[in-house]
């Protein structure tokens, strides 16, 4: 009798979890975007271009790469001033950016009745995905790219107290703030830009997995913290991040490796996003644990999944 009570649990359970993996999440649609006409392609069409590119102004261009050439599909942000053009991050490797990029100058030169700008290159952080397109921008003329340490960051654009410190970039009549902010790489920096209202927040603040290191807690506690005074003193409208991960679901999100999402989140978050940040950040301090919000998931690792090893676990400290 034992016996046939645990071959029906057992087929119970089966049934149970294949019709979970049949139906999955409910896929819904985000709501109407406030900064992008198209939805953003999301690997749904095989034959969709390398990449998807949408201005949010005349002098604000946005690249999406892929999903079907890269299942990081990152976001890629140019910025134009009179004087200087800024590139910010260079997506995944071989990805054909340059040629993308060198386009949206040249249309934006015959618009603007200019023969040629300064362009300068950097990124949010240093992880391969955001720094992965940099060689085909090495021989280009009257261009710059910023190193992707915190020295080198400093070095370029003038930081003598790394992380303390903001500091403010001409592009020409437009003004960037460059914004150390460590956590979930040594390198980190935000960029508020003034013409739109926007702040683009890499990988630190976007709709997916915040990864960091759990011995890096203190660094991203203190950099939301930064973020959250900054936000309220510059009109900050958006968040603008690197990737989307999460589905319009509240709480669900893709499995990495899927290349085809139907129903994907905005790109833009909220302002008012910081505050289950701050409160989540805060949780993990008594419990090291993966924690799921409706717009982001809290990811430090290599975590415990059971919460049951206390925070000072960690042995990498990089
Ligand atoms: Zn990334």
């Amino acid at each position: 009798m034992k016996l046939k009570i645990f071959y029906l649990t057992l087929f119970l359970t089966g049934l149970m979890t294949t019709a979970c993996q049949s139906f999955g999440p409910e896929v819904s649609s985000p709501p109407p975007s406030s900064l992008f006409t198209d939805t953003w392609n999301s690997g749904i069409d095989k034959s969709e271009p390398s990449f998807h590119i949408q201005n949010i102004d005349a002098n604000t261009v946005v690249f999406r790469q892929s999903l079907r050439t890269t299942f990081e599909a990152p976001f890629i942000y140019l910025l134009f001033g009179e004087d200087r053009a800024l590139l910010i991050d260079t997506g995944v490797e071989g990805g054909g950016l340059r040629t993308e990029v060198d386009k949206q100058i040249e249309q934006w030169l015959l618009s603007n009745k200019r023969k040629k700008i300064q362009l300068t290159v950097m990124h949010t952080h240093g992880h391969g995905d955001h720094i992965g397109g940099d060689s085909s921008f090495q021989d280009r003329p009257n261009t710059e790219i910023v190193g992707h340490t915190p020295e080198a960051v400093s070095d370029f654009f003038g930081i003598a107290d790394w992380p303390s410190e903001s500091v403010t970039y001409d592009l020409g009549a437009r003004l960037v703030e460059i914004l150390p902010t460590p956590g979930h790489h040594p390198a980190h920096v935000m960029v508020f830009d003034s013409a739109t209202h926007i702040l683009f927040t890499g990988d630190t603040i976007y709709p997916g997995r915040i990864y960091f290191k759990c011995g890096k807690l203190d660094a991203l506690t203190k950099t939301i913290d930064k973020v959250a005074t900054f936000a309220k003193t510059h009109n900050v409208q958006w968040f603008l991040g690197g990737h989307i991960e999460m589905m319009a679901t509240p709480g669900e999100v893709f499995p990495q490796d899927k290349k085809s999402r139907r129903g994907e989140h905005l790109l833009e978050l909220p302002v008012s996003n910081l505050k289950d940040f701050q409160a989540g950040l805060k949780d993990l301090l008594n419990k090291l644990v993966i924690t799921e919000y409706d717009e982001f998931i809290l990811l430090p690792h290599p975590a415990d999944p059971r919460g049951k090893k206390p925070p000072n676990w960690c042995l990498t400290e990089d």
